[in-house]
């Protein structure tokens, strides 16, 4: 198994040893309540006086305010409420008080939340106003100058958590210096922490929340500033902890541990400095450059923290690259942690403007500041084998098989692709249209000329178009030298000849299987498009193609049974065992090619044969047919693995079973 390589600090940190011994020291032998008068409890107010000190010096606090808090969504509720309060007593008394709530376009989301929910619930009834960024995800001063005479509160980023984009803070306080502005100004400083520098009190910032976790503490710890003479307004009141600013007895094993990381930050050792840090990422960005070529930056890096890349490879979807660096054992996301369960393109790559592919396709790669040069040369290194495994072969055939089945799904779509390895020849049959430049591209990678294109009209008129952008040589439609060949049932109708197969159409529908001389004695698989009812000519174990990708993986046989669920799951505990009890298992990896090429999967002496999910027709055809030994499906997580299990157990395959959490938890 890989050694895992955690590019993904952004999101969090691995805890630093000496944080997880403060932590220790503060559960443990310090273990006392700070408020407690005895000589317990001032053993414990002694970690949080000193972590707040060092805190105070870090962050250049001067005479502001420094609470610790549960992380930066807490800091920034408490920010927006203190300044929502002081708006509301203004508008109470009469004063003016500005009608925006202005924040970057591309904030993390708890900003523009937060914003919406207080001004909700204490009925201020203030506008919220996206300030839009550039190109380079700069917020735009020009706007800024129009919004701040009006603004009653800024919220800008000092650093973007999925760019890496570094705001122009001086550039923005001129804007609202010289528009005379009243707003109070948040920026949150999450990202800044560690990676640039910080002398808060003397900035025109009024609130800067900030978070433990990006920064090598736990999670659920963070702290706020507040300029001295801001208002501030308590978001919890109870037991007056933290001089009644923060009530609540405090996170001490959390406090303890972000005071230890402040404290390495503030010596020096541990994290490196900006130049370094700046030579990593180079190299970093050298390799990806090597790895991908066509690869584009999405934000230019000379803006850009030194820790964090994004980037896009044209051809590849986010989640292409994801599975596999995953697969290879390298961290990374698409985005923002909070986002990464929901499939949707950036939006803070949309608001730069850049176009759809770029924020649909774009990674994150982050970096702390305590990775070292080891730990780099890991990282370039493990990329490369990342470029090789992408240039797997999604069209590879056992040794003794020349023909096969792809299916190519796309936004609930699904498509087939009937191809023969001796002519180099396929055809594509109801190709959904999302899908015809990587069809285009996979046919130009290996050679293929497409003989047909067939089915849904739209996906057609894509992928012919597709297929001329990429000079691959193709044929739309159904072609001119069909023969006549006999089907089963004594009936024969036109075909084409794939290698060693007839593909016959009957009235739309296709029908696929050996070539007997001029006879299909035998369907195989039945294109049948939107058709739920199997189609004339269809034998007992025909296999039906679909064009939606839906539940039943776009194919199914001819009869299906219900499925007991918890039949087929095995957790990672009972794997042993259960190879064990069968030592005939075959474990069977249905992550593509390229996840399979770049971490390939042995667990308790088996090794994992690889049958991509997409392949997973052409290969179950065999299995349904003649039985066999029993099969245990792994994949990443555990989701494609439980499709393909339920698959098989559905047309009545009983040995199928999954390991269910996929194979992070299994190895
Ligand atoms: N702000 C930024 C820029 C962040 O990256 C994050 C975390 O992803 C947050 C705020 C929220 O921080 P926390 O998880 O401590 O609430």
């Amino acid at each position: 198994m890989n050694t895992e390589i955690y590019l993904d600090a952004n999101a969090t940190c691995t805890v630093l040893p000496a944080a997880v011994d403060a932590a220790l020291d503060a559960l443990g032998p310090r273990f006392g309540n700070p408020s407690s008068s005895h000589a317990a409890g001032l053993r414990a107010k002694v970690i949080l006086d000193e972590a707040r000190a060092c805190a105070r010096r870090v962050v250049g606090a001067g005479d502001g305010r420094l609470m610790f808090t549960s992380g930066a969504t807490e800091g920034i509720q408490t920010a927006v409420l203190s300044v929502l309060w002081s708006v509301r007593e203004r508008q109470l008394a009469g004063q003016p008080c500005g009608r925006l709530l202005v924040y970057g376009a591309t904030e993390h989301k708890a900003v523009p939340e937060s914003l919406a929910h207080w001004n909700r619930l204490l009925g201020t009834g203030l506008e919220l106003a996206a300030l839009p960024v550039d190109g380079e995800g700069r917020h735009r001063l020009d706007m800024l100058r129009q919004l701040a005479p009006d603004a009653a509160m800024v919220c800008t980023m000092a650093a973007n958590n999925e760019t890496g984009t570094v705001s122009d803070l001086d550039g923005i306080a001129r804007v609202l210096n010289e528009a005379n502005s009243g707003a109070l100004w948040m920026v949150d400083c999450v990202q800044a922490l560690g990676k640039l520098p910080l002398a808060l009190a003397s900035t025109r910032i009024d609130y800067a929340p900030f978070s433990g976790h990006k920064l090598c503490a736990p999670k659920g710890i963070g702290m706020l500033y507040v300029r001295a003479g801001a208002p501030f307004t308590p978001l919890v009141a109870g037991g007056g902890q933290e001089s009644g600013q923060r009530s609540g007895t405090e996170n001490m094993a959390g406090i303890a541990a972000f005071g230890a990381v402040l404290k390495a930050l503030e010596e020096g050792q541990v994290f490196r400095g900006h130049d370094a840090m700046v030579v990593s990422r180079d190299r970093v960005v050298q390799s990806l450059r090597e790895a991908f070529p066509g690869i584009v930056f999405n934000t230019p890096l000379e803006h850009a923290l030194p820790t964090t890349i994004n980037f896009s490879v044209p051809g590849l979807a986010s989640r292409d690259v994801l599975d596999v660096f995953d697969a290879a054992g390298i961290r990374v996301s698409a985005g923002s942690a909070c986002s990464a369960s929901k499939a949707q393109p950036s939006y803070v790559l949309q608001a730069m403007g850049l176009p759809l592919w770029r924020a649909a396709s774009a990674v994150r790669l982050s970096f702390g500041p305590q990775a070292d040069e080891a730990f780099i040369d890991a990282a370039c290194e493990r990329i490369r084998r990342c470029s090789q495994a992408l240039r797997a072969d999604p069209l590879a055939l056992a040794p003794s098989a020349h023909h096969g089945l792809l299916q190519v799904n796309a936004e609930g779509s699904a498509g087939w692709l009937v191809f023969d390895a001796d002519d180099k020849a396929c055809v594509a049959i109801d190709a959904p249209a999302p899908a015809a430049s990587r069809i285009a591209a996979l046919a130009k990678a290996r050679g293929y000329t497409v003989r047909a294109i067939l089915g849904d009209a739209k996906g057609c008129d894509a992928l012919c178009s597709a297929l001329e952008e990429q000079g691959v040589p193709f044929h739309a439609g159904w072609p001119v030298d069909v023969s006549a060949v006999a089907l089963g049932d004594g009936r024969s109708a036109q075909a084409i000849r794939i290698g060693a197969q007839w593909l016959a159409n009957v009235g739309g529908s296709y029908l696929l299987g050996a070539a007997d001389g001029e006879t299909l004695p035998h369907v195989e698989y039945a294109f049948v498009g939107a058709a739920q009812s199997p189609c004339a000519c269809a034998c007992a174990d025909t296999i039906l193609c679909r064009n939606a990708d839906d539940d039943a993986l776009g194919w199914s046989g001819m009869q299906t049974q219900a499925v007991d669920e918890h039949e087929m799951h095995l957790s990672a505990a009972a794997l042993d065992d259960f190879l064990r009890a069968h030592p005939n298992a075959v474990l069977v990896d249905v992550r593509e090619a390229a996840e399979h090429a770049a971490g390939p999967v042995t667990l308790h002496g088996h090794v994992a044969r690889n049958v991509p999910l997409s392949r997973l027709a052409e290969q179950a055809s065999a299995w349904l047919r003649e039985g066999g030994e029993p099969l245990v499906f792994l994949c990443r997580s555990g989701n494609r693995s439980a499709k393909a299990a339920r698959q098989l157990r559905r047309h009545g395959f009983a040995q199928a079973w999954h390991v269910a959490g996929g194979v992070a938890l299994a190895v």
